[in-house]
């Protein structure tokens, strides 16, 4: 019996450039050629309309067996829409409007070369939080990650957060340009995982698999057989080999079987 596989996709700087639409050749690439193969899946930290926009959202049900948006909090399997949980119920209002204050009052006291707006996205089970504001451009998107690689404001900014609120359940990981999630603990890409049943193996592929990352979790899982990617073509590159090793192994396997039977 060959073996079932699910390839999972990260999707900004995985499937496609950060916050750009799919390259029509690599879609074609998944749909045509990866599919044929193996069931694939995509999660995204962004919420499902950004998602949807990424990936040229008519018939996304149908290209994805399953797609989740948030890291699984919203979550569909062939369209049909899966439970979720939200932060709210999580943390209480109380704390979360602590935390809010808290982070709008550091954002209001940090001076940087630009800002624009929306600092503060509230998402189902995690906020996005931009010190530089989710509305740059791509040119300002690139200028920001720039002067935080440097200045590395994003990091400084979650210190403060952890020492202020050391007793809320709550992870941060810095994803994409201009922001970091905030999440609950276990709340990361890994939380999609309990969703997917019936494959023997899920190979996840992502672009931000070091400590701090959102791809960490779900790439180090023991659920997972991870694949670190640097852009859309080493992905494509990646699964072309993938596919190559699990024929080698069929063809072995069909060998095996014939011998015995001989
Ligand atoms: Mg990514």
């Amino acid at each position: 019996m060959s073996k079932k596989i699910i390839c999972l996709f990260d999707v900004d700087g995985t499937l496609t450039e950060p916050r750009q639409p799919i390259n029509p050749q690599i879609e074609k690439f998944l749909l045509e050629t990866v599919k044929k193969e193996f069931d694939i899946a995509i999660v995204g930290g962004s919420d499902l309309s950004k998602i949807q926009e990424q990936l040229d959202g008519k018939n996304l049900f149908e290209k994805y067996k399953y797609v989740f948006a948030e890291n699984g909090l919203i979550a569909f399997k062939d369209g049909k829409a899966l439970p979720s949980q939200s932060i709210q119920d999580m943390l209480g209002e109380d704390n979360l409007q602590d935390f809010l204050n808290f982070v709008l009052r550091y954002i209001s006291e940090l001076k940087l070369p630009f800002k624009r707006g929306t600092f503060v996205e509230f998402r189902t089970g995690m906020m996005n939080i931009s010190p530089v504001g989710r509305n740059c451009s791509k040119k300002e998107r690139e200028q920001f990650y720039e002067y935080d690689n440097e200045h590395h404001i994003r990091e400084k900014f979650i210190q403060a957060l952890k020492k202020e609120f050391p007793d809320l359940a709550l992870a941060y990981s810095i994803g994409g340009q201009i922001s970091f999630d905030v999440f609950p603990i276990g709340w990361d890409k890994t939380y999609c995982l309990r969703h997917i049943q019936g494959y023997d193996e899920i190979h996840f592929f992502g672009d931000k698999t070091v400590e701090g990352g959102n791809d960490h979790e779900i790439y180090e899982s023991n659920f997972t057989i991870g694949h670190r990617v640097t852009c859309p073509k080493d992905t494509v590159n990646q699964l072309k080999i993938l596919m190559t090793l699990v024929k080698e192994n069929r063809e072995k396997e069909q060998l095996s079987v014939s011998m015995h039977c001989a």
